[in-house]
């Protein structure tokens, strides 16, 4: 299920907004200001924000720049509300990287479309969302993987491996399977191969964070985040 966090300190706008949105089937929560929708944000990552532009402290432009610092949170569709409806105030909102616009007094079904082809279009530019398991971070985009926010290097092979097994979390992936997979349809090698590279990567993720690559004897390996 998707999750949104909506910042907006109008209590009606804010309750309005939120249970539209739970009609859609997505999970919503709601904050009163920037600073609470930041820490939740840090907590767990939403796949979109909503901001209100005027809020009590920091106000919801200055958010979306702080957000846009962190690689992170630099594709995270964001959707900026104003009561502003200048040209110049919608080019502000835009180039501090607000990825859409919307005046009030808005209709709450157009808000709810904006959204849902805001999250389409990050879909259909294939735009993978960041996986993060115990103190590791994964960011599919730019092939780079962070243990506690400190960057990795992984061998091809051991990134590959690494994503099929999240990319099919729960599964139970076997090594015929990944043999295919990762070392392509025509490999003849011998499966050690497979073992030698489960082993390094487990070393590179660390012991803090081996219990999340099982090895299910005789079949494969499954991947289990919970
Ligand atoms: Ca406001």
């Amino acid at each position: 299920m998707k999750r949104i966090y909506v910042v907006e300190d109008e209590e009606n706008i804010r309750e309005l907004i939120k249970v539209a949105l739970q009609g859609f089937g997505y999970l919503v929560e709601a904050f009163e200001t920037a600073e609470e929708g930041l820490c939740a944000m840090r907590k767990i990552k939403p796949s979109l924000m909503v901001f209100d532009w005027m809020l009590p402290g920091m106000s919801g432009v200055d958010a979306i720049r702080e957000i846009r610092k962190s690689t992170a949170f630099k594709r995270m569709p964001i959707l900026l509300l104003t009561a502003k409806d200048k040209e110049i105030d919608k080019v502000i909102g835009l180039d501090n990287g607000a990825d859409d616009y919307m005046t009030k007094p808005f209709g709450v079904l157009e808000l709810c479309a904006r959204i849902r082809s805001l999250l389409r279009r990050m879909e259909e530019e294939h735009i993978v969302e960041e996986k993060t398991f115990g103190t590791i971070r994964l960011c599919p985009s730019t092939r780079e993987i962070f243990k506690k926010e400190e960057k990795m290097e992984l061998t091809f092979k051991e990134y590959e491996l690494l994503l099929y097994l999240i990319e099919h979390e729960t599964k139970v992936v076997t090594r015929e399977e990944l043999l295919t997979q990762i070392w392509g349809y025509g490999y003849t090698g011998e499966s050690r191969t497979l073992d030698i590279h489960i082993r390094t990567l487990r070393q590179k993720i660390g012991e803090e964070n081996q219990m999340f690559i099982k090895t299910v004897r005789g079949v494969g390996y499954r991947f289990v985040n919970e």
